[in-house]
């Protein structure tokens, strides 16, 4: 009889199956699919390995690096091209993101890298608003910028970072979930823009976000490896829906299980591979998110080859470009191609390979019960440094019980 009976092997049931197999409990883990990894997935484009899913980790709190680390991955985490993203706005040519801004919000509104995204007149409304005293920070992230510095900020500079980095409107995100410093911030600093400018400063220097050389989806047989090296029972094909046959203590790791919402946004991806050496200088950097209202109808483009030095060595002279859609397209790769002509600025005639997969995200649990543990996206929120250090929490806690 397993002390621990985890339900879904993507990485928050495989990282929290590890830390408890690691300390020396039995652990079965039960994944539906026939294979480990959930949403971190590989697949090949043109021949070369790429990342069906998450293809980066943020490295704030460091929990994904301490478990690459432990995973004897730590000589293969890499750091992107520098650099800003870029934006392309409703209309004109797509400009590059503003450099001292957190999540697209500014810590200058009337810095010349914010006038050019969203016009003259909003970034003196937003500096206007933002000398007000603050008397309350609201609980949405859409709120606080749409009180502090006005709809357009929100429009047009907030709403598609946010979305980037979230896949939400900042208006369902939460200011803590934003930034769990954010809130403070601004009430010692007195505004948001000098909160901004405060949290900024106190950043570690270096990029936000790392990938594994070889591509995220690595850290999915490293986890399953250990695991069932440390004695951990992996079943594959193995739905569960009946929790009360599970042995041991039960911790539910996947999304529709147990009052956790398996329902949720469905995300289109299309990645191309193609020949065209304009792209060698990296038009728009790393990649591009896109306002809602502009010309296309991608919500963003990464620029994998432009962003990972590995991949560009492993795809040969040829680019790889992914786009993502909230709307599935009717012809997915045709107006995938359509969009990186326009967001990239270059014609694109040779597609050598394309690829469309998709994804639903859950929604975030609501109805969790009290005595039951869950990990996972549906309470950590979305991305892999939130999700791990989550699960290492959850283990360590049933561990000292
Ligand atoms: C397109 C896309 C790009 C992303 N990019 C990034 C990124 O660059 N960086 C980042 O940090 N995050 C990114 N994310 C988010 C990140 O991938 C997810 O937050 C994370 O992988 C979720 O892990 P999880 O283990 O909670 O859930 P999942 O990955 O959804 O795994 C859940 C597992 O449970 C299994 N399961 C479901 N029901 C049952 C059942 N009844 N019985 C047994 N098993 C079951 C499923 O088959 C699945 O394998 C991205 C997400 C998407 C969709």
């Amino acid at each position: 009889m397993a002390d621990f009976s985890v339900v879904g092997g993507g990485v928050a049931g495989l990282v929290v199956a590890r830390r408890l197999a690691a300390s020396g409990a039995s652990v079965t883990l039960f994944e539906a699919s026939d294979r480990l990894g959930g949403t971190v997935r590989r697949h090949e484009v043109a021949g070369i390995g790429l990342d069906a899913g998450a293809e980066s980790f943020a490295v704030r709190g460091g929990a994904v690096a301490a478990l690459l680390a432990e995973l004897d991955l730590a000589g293969d985490i890499v750091a992107p091209a520098p650099g800003p993203a870029w934006l392309q706005p409703v209309d004109g040519e797509a400009v590059p993101l503003p450099a001292t801004a957190l999540l697209g919000i500014p810590a200058d509104p009337l810095a010349d890298d914010v006038v050019r995204v969203v016009g003259r007149a909003a970034a003196e409304r937003a500096a206007e608003l933002d000398a007000q005293p603050v008397t309350a920070v609201p609980a949405s992230l859409g709120s606080l910028v749409r009180d502090r510095m006005g709809a357009d900020m929100l429009d047009l500079l907030l709403a598609p970072v946010v979305h980037g980095v979230h896949s939400q409107h900042p208006d369902e995100l939460a200011v803590a979930r934003a930034h769990p410093g954010l809130a403070d911030a601004v009430v010692s600093a007195g505004s948001l823009s000098g909160a901004v400018a405060q949290l900024r400063a106190a950043a570690p220097p270096g990029a936000a976000v790392a990938g594994i050389r070889g591509g995220i989806h690595r850290l999915v047989p490293a986890l399953a490896d250990d695991l069932e090296r440390r004695g951990g029972d992996i079943r594959l094909r193995t739905r569960v829906d009946d929790l009360d046959a599970l042995d041991g203590t039960v911790v539910i790791a996947a999304p529709g299980v147990a009052g956790t919402t398996g329902t949720g946004r469905r995300i289109d991806l299309v990645t191309l591979v193609v020949e065209q050496e304009e792209l060698d200088a990296a038009p728009r950097g790393t990649g591009l998110l896109v306002a809602a209202g502009a010309p296309v109808g991608a919500r963003a483009l990464t620029h994998a080859t432009a962003k990972w030095e590995w991949l560009r060595e492993a795809a040969g002279g040829r680019h790889v470009v992914r786009l993502s859609y909230d709307e599935t397209p009717s012809d997915p790769v045709a107006a995938a191609v359509a969009d990186a002509e326009t967001l990239l600025g270059v014609p694109l005639p040779v597609v050598v390979d394309a690829a469309h997969v998709f994804w639903v995200r859950p929604a975030a649990a609501s109805t969790v019960p009290s005595d039951v543990v869950v990990v996972g996206e549906t309470v950590a929120g979305s991305g892999l440094a939130g999700i791990v250090a989550h699960a290492e929490r959850t283990a360590a806690e049933l561990l000292a019980r």
